[in-house]
């Protein structure tokens, strides 16, 4: 077997090869030439100045010959010459605008294109310029840097989940695409989605090559769609589903540290006559105004729901029968005191009625707690509204009037 190494020896050699033979073939012939036709011309002429003369003609006669050897010879190895150089030329110009498309391609790829090794730094060693723009760095700053590799940019667990990631993708020979969070030059955190591949580089070792890109806007919406899973889109308080999780949460809490716990049950008195009079966006108006009104005057650890309409629920950790009466009393006296904006420059006065619901008093589970809010509720308007009511003590839950 011929090794590479032998193989462009050889090569080496074959043109110095090639002139020998060249030149010996030329030795020889001359030599032949002049040792053969001195022999023949000696036997055809005798007298000395015919002799002379063929002499002279027949040395005009090797130029010649020589000279058109020679010609043939040189024009065929400047003809191949000349083709060669246009092939070169031609796979050059090939070459630049491979490169110009995808020096374009990568300028205006979003985010950055990348190649790195695959070690613990992420070292870089060549990044497309939209690293400026996703990262803040230039990517002189990036590559071959000893105070900061590519890696920096991410917190430590990160780092070891992506590096988990990527690594069982090379393993498997696979793609990769990962999603992570990275610090930027100006300190902002960004999201980034990463896709990339393993290659293998002249020295045979693994790099890494891929596009690095900025999915923040994406996250941002996701966070937003999670939170109006869990929240009211209008008022922006807690949703009826979070509201029930969380009270259900607050009550296992008060069983197991034998606490009381508080529910009041609120509905706007004649909201219909609002929307009627002024409008339904005056009546949303007036609800977001009236639910801030509600966050403003309960404590940090209460939660405050909208259960739907214009009914209200709130969950009072750690408040007993008197407290819960006194904050509810406080919430309906506010809501009547203060006009609520109608969105138009007028305000509306409202009122609310209050049903109230203490654990263990009222009930020992949610559902009982609710119905008793509730039904305490419409006691209150059954009472003329503007009211609280309180719920019956338990267990005569079910027989109130
Ligand atoms: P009462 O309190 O005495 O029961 O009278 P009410 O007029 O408030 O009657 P009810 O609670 O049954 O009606 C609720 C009304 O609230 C009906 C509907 O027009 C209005 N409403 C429900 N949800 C919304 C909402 O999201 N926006 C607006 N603007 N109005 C709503
Ligand atoms: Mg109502
Ligand atoms: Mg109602």
């Amino acid at each position: 077997m011929t090794h590479p190494h032998d193989r462009s020896i050889s090569n080496r050699l074959l043109p110095v090869r090639r002139a020998f033979w060249a030149a010996s073939i030329y030795l020889v012939a001359g030599f032949a030439w002049i040792a053969f036709s001195d022999r023949v011309v000696e036997a055809w002429f005798e007298d000395p100045a015919s002799l002379s003369r063929v002499q002279t003609w027949k040395g005009f006669f090797f130029i010649l010959v020589t000279g058109l050897v020679l010609f043939t010879a040189l024009l065929r190895q400047l003809h191949k010459d000349r083709a060669l150089l246009a092939l070169q030329h031609g796979q050059s110009q090939a070459l630049r605008n491979r490169e110009r498309q995808l020096t374009v391609l990568m300028d205006n790829l979003p985010g950055m294109a990348y190649r790195r090794l695959r070690d613990d730094q992420w070292s870089l060693l060549f990044v497309s310029d939209g690293c400026v723009e996703l990262t803040g760095y230039e990517p002189s700053e990036l590559i071959d840097s000893r105070r900061l590799g590519y890696s920096d940019l991410v917190d430590a667990a990160t780092r070891e989940r992506v590096t988990r990631e990527i690594a069982e993708a090379l393993a498997a020979d696979q793609p990769f695409s990962v999603e992570y969070a990275l610090t930027r030059k100006d300190r902002r955190e960004i999201w980034v989605w990463e896709r990339g591949r393993g290659v293998v580089d002249d020295q045979g070792e693994i790099a890494v090559e891929g596009v690095v890109l900025d999915i923040s806007d994406r996250k941002k919406l996701e966070s937003e769609l999670e939170e109006l899973a869990t929240r009211d889109s209008l008022t922006g308080l807690l949703n009826r589903r979070e509201l029930s999780r969380l009270l259900d949460e607050e009550l296992e809490r008060a069983k197991r540290y034998q606490r009381p716990m508080a529910i009041l049950w609120i509905d706007f008195d004649h909201f219909k006559d609002v929307n009627d009079t002024y409008g339904h966006a005056a009546g949303d108006s007036v609800l977001k105004s009236v639910s801030k009104l509600f966050l403003d005057s309960v404590r940090s650890v209460d939660l405050v729901g909208r259960f739907g309409g214009e009914e209200f629920v709130i969950v009072l950790p750690e408040m007993d029968v008197s407290e819960a009466r006194e904050t509810a009393e406080r919430l309906r006296a506010r809501v009547s005191a203060v006009p609520q904006p109608l969105g138009n420059g007028n305000s509306v006065h409202l009122t609310i009625s209050v049903g109230v619901a203490v654990f263990p008093n009222h009930g020992l589970n949610s559902g009982q707690l609710r119905a008793a809010a509730d039904r305490a509720m419409y006691k209150a308007k059954a009472r003329g509204r503007n009211c609280v009511s309180m719920a019956h003590l338990f267990p005569h839950v079910h027989n109130d009037a």
